[in-house]
């Protein structure tokens, strides 16, 4: 469920810019830490965290020995304990569990419910290395951003907080375009953060181990220790918390600016009985199987039967200003709240998935890289993981997306709803936060003549107003 997957990637993101109130830090003062901009309450966050987990719970199982469960409860206590009183939160829930995986990950839900995995406990070298990837995830739960991300995507009108969202995959069973259903969206969505959060949870986590009586340098030597434990994919827990750039060096800086508790210590012996007792147990149970999931409601069918393209336009205005014009005959599909359009007849429902076989996309992804070029290859390097027919057809080219300097590329891909082979554009450019605009295109190879102009005109009508 939670593997490494584009959809993480595709997380919509807008940075407000309201992150590290840094006023002229000098070594010897903390960073102060404010939460971002969020039009939700507290209250919210409580909710929509125990819904998350009542999902992760069908295909997470729990490991339920006491000594590890008690072990875990009382480090994340220690940090509970020490978090600044204007960032406490009294309807917040805290519980930590360990997940009964082998993998490499960790995360916590708004509100407070946190899930350690078992495999991140084994590869921990230390209490200090295991309470920093704690403190890091309450961190984010303090600071509530899961529903400020939220909070920035329905700017956009990117998603709906319990339905599906956050962006489209070409894919998945069907090999086309696909917006993803309900039933991840918002486990990922809460599990996807932005660098300016990755850095805010570093510099706030840290602070929470000094008070706890924990040295902040363990915490990145926890990052570095998961970057080289992670095997070739990479470690799970970094697809979702991406490194924001320097993480040891200003976790270091930060480090040195603070106290570390007296009297708390790290408890090595107690960290030592931990990994005695993990290593007793019989291997990790892993992911619960999910049941099956239903068959296309969908059967092939031509792909002729699809009216062509209007000449005519009409222009779409999403409340953040963003705005938009497709042919008219093209219409976003009916309660959907992503920025989808399409003509009548090829959106259709494939299992619990929506998606469209003619139609544009619109959405953001993180920018992971600082560079147009190198995460527009991410983007569709994310699709074609789930994709193995797609296929990128020659390179880059420079192109205007709303106005700003951007780039087009042009894939092909065998669409298993029609048969059919399929012409995907993708048009890219970057947003003021630095996070990456896309808009995806897609039609039946044989009718690519009729939608290239008007996925050109789609792209020179966008203002992103951001
Ligand atoms: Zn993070």
């Amino acid at each position: 469920m939670f593997t490494r997957s584009h959809l993480r990637a595709l997380t919509a993101t807008f940075c407000l810019g309201i992150v590290l109130l840094s006023t002229g830090v000098s070594a010897q003062s903390p960073t102060p830490v404010a939460p971002p901009k969020n039009k939700y309450k507290p209250a919210d966050d409580v909710r929509l965290g125990r819904e998350a987990a009542q999902e992760i719970l069908k295909q997470t199982p729990l490991l339920t020995d006491a000594s590890l469960h008690g072990y875990l409860e009382q480090l994340g206590r220690r940090l509970v304990g020490v978090i600044p009183v204007p960032l406490q939160q009294k309807e917040f829930v805290y519980t930590f569990d360990v997940a009964d995986m082998a993998d490499l990950n960790a995360f916590a839900l708004p509100g407070g419910p946190m899930f350690v995995h078992r495999g991140i406990m084994k590869a921990s070298k230390n209490e200090g290395e295991l309470i920093g990837v704690m403190a890091h995830e309450l961190s984010h739960v303090i600071l509530r951003h899961g529903t400020a991300q939220q909070t920035k995507a329905e700017k956009f009108q990117l998603g709906a907080l319990a339905g599906q969202v956050i962006g489209s995959v070409v894919g998945g069973a069907a090999g086309s375009l696909i917006a993803q259903g309900s039933s991840f969206g918002v486990n990922t969505y809460f599990m996807k953060f932005s660098r300016d959060h990755e850095k805010q949870a570093d510099i706030l986590g840290a602070q929470l181990m000094a008070k706890a009586g924990y040295d902040p340098r363990d915490m990145a030597s926890m990052f570095r220790t998961l970057e080289k434990e992670g095997g070739p994919s990479g470690p799970q827990w970094l697809s979702s918390h991406p490194n924001p750039g320097n993480r040891a060096v200003y976790i270091t800086a930060e480090a040195q600016a603070l106290k570390v508790a007296e009297g708390l210590r790290p408890n090595a012996a107690a960290f030592a009985a931990m990994q005695t007792r993990l290593a007793s147990l019989p291997p990790a149970a892993g992911p619960r199987k999910a049941a099956a999931a239903p068959a296309a409601t969908t059967s092939p069918r031509p792909a002729t039967s699809i009216e062509p393209p209007s000449s005519q336009f009409r222009g779409y205005r999403a409340p953040s200003g963003l705005q938009i014009s497709v042919p008219a005959n093209w219409q976003p599909p009916a309660g959907g709240s992503a920025l989808m359009f399409a003509p009548q007849g090829a959106f259709y429902q494939q299992g619990n998935s929506t998606g469209f076989t003619h139609g544009v996309e619109a959405g953001i992804s993180t920018s992971q890289n600082a560079d147009l070029q190198r995460d527009t290859q991410a983007l569709l390097q994310g699709l074609m993981q789930t994709n193995p027919k797609l296929r990128l057809n020659g390179g880059y080219q420079s192109t205007a997306v709303g106005g700003r300097p951007g780039l087009a590329a042009t894939l092909s891909n065998l669409s298993e709803v029609t048969g059919q082979p399929e012409y995907i554009a993708v048009f890219t450019t970057r947003l003021r936060d630095g996070n990456l605009f896309y808009l995806i295109g897609v039609a039946p190879d044989a009718q690519a003549g009729q939608y290239v102009d008007a996925f050109a005109r789609v792209r020179t009508s966008l203002k992103l107003n951001d």
